[in-house]
């Protein structure tokens, strides 16, 4: 049996051009980075090219971007950081209710440490509004971190709008664009961002490796400290073969942008309109307009997620029921509760998150199969 990947926003296969240029970099460009010898020198300019094709994906300049070891690290270094460096102005720090727990577990070890904090509502298509932000705003608030794009529901927050009232107000602004960067045009001048993260598994990189996009003039304070690595924003020698991968991953993201974009979207309205059409009682999560190419997030009443993810994935189709990060967990979604879902209807999830590789024969497949689990755990419900 063939298998099919559509759990695209867990993670990306690394694309087979990524490989081939990390194990060149793994083998030949060895050195260590600081060393002034001609190795050393060679892998620093691998990494230095690697900064440039990341900047470009984004619209920054080479000298904002720090690599770091993924999303997670660079979400915790803009606010550890940012709270840390800019405590002397005051000490409240605004997110919203749907973050992922790189933000929401940041900002709880921010409260341990008397920061307060302001978890922003949503409405039931996952946005936060542009007037919740405004009203959560105190004379002591430093720092705002609203998601680009939500990894669950795929809904694309209004970034743009909170980075330009944050502006206006000398807030800094970050943006944890995880989930966008690589899918969607992402440019931090467009968005009004002081600190933006990546991470280099969403869009066919290698994991372990992502970057913070670091305004010039914006000094949040180092997490780790050492060697003075990253121009001292990130101690450690460089994961060399890691950054190159991301560098290449950013370079094809960037060129093939709008032809994947527009072959995820055919994708995901044919799924999208062939389970309304075959499957009662199925509800689409998040904002059906703006939100992520390819992505396809559902709530099928009267079924538990759990059993058609193993079912599924009994067929070879590999989709998923949450976040990656909390599909082991037996709490409902905090992201489809904070959107007013019953607890049930949070258990009843199923996200299918499409990839450049998936075909329609894929959603054929899938949908060979979905309405009949549906259908057999429905009446296996009703019996008990
Ligand atoms: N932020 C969001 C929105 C994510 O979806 C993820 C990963 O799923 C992360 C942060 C964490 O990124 P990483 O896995 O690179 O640490």
């Amino acid at each position: 049996m063939s298998k099919i990947y559509m759990d695209h926003s867990a993670t990306t296969p690394v694309d087979p051009e990524v490989a081939r240029v990390m194990i060149s970099a793994l083998t030949g460009s060895f050195g260590n980075p600081s060393s002034i010898h001609g190795y050393g020198n060679e892998a620093r300019l691998a990494i230095e090219k690697s900064r440039k094709q990341v900047a470009a994906l984004i619209g920054a300049s080479p000298e904002e971007i720090v690599f770091t070891s993924g999303g997670t690290e660079a979400d915790n270094m803009a606010i550890i950081g940012a709270a840390y460096a800019y405590q002397n102005r005051g000490r409240h720090l605004i997110t919203s209710k749907i973050e992922h727990h790189a933000i929401l577990d940041t900002f709880k070890h921010l409260e341990r440490q008397g920061f307060e904090t302001t978890y922003l509502p949503v409405n039931r298509l996952g946005q936060v509004d542009i007037e919740t932000v405004e009203q959560a705003i105190r004379p002591d608030t430093i720092l705002i971190s609203i998601m680009h794009a939500n990894n669950e529901i795929g809904t694309v927050e209004p970034v743009e709008e909170i980075g330009k009232l944050a502006r206006a107000k000398g807030i800094v602004f970050h943006t944890d664009a995880v989930q966008t960067v690589g899918r969607i045009p992402v440019d931090v001048k467009l968005l009004n961002v002081d600190l933006l993260s990546l991470s280099g598994h969403k869009f066919y990189g290698p994991k372990g490796i992502g970057a913070l996009y670091i305004r010039s003039g914006i000094k949040p304070a180092p997490l780790l400290h050492g060697g003075g690595q990253e121009r001292t924003w990130r101690s450690g020698t460089e994961n060399v073969p890691g950054i190159v991968g991301l560098g290449q991953a950013a370079e094809m993201a960037l060129h093939n942008m709008s032809a994947r974009s527009h072959h995820l979207q055919g994708l995901a309205q044919m799924l999208t309109s062939r389970i309304f059409n075959e499957i009662p009682q199925a509800y689409l999560t998040g904002d059906p307009q703006n939100r992520l190419p390819g992505h396809a997030s559902f709530v099928f009443l009267g079924v538990e997620g759990a059993a058609m993810l193993i079912f599924l994935d009994s067929e070879g189709i590999a989709v998923s029921g949450g976040s990656a990060c909390t599909s082991n967990s037996f709490d409902p979604s905090h992201v489809l509760t904070a959107l007013g879902l019953t607890k049930d209807a949070a258990h009843s999830s199923l996200r299918v998150t499409l990839g450049k590789d998936n075909t329609y024969a894929d959603i054929e497949r899938l949908m060979s199969v979905l309405p009949g689990i549906i259908e057999r755990q429905r009446l296996l419900w009703n019996l008990m």
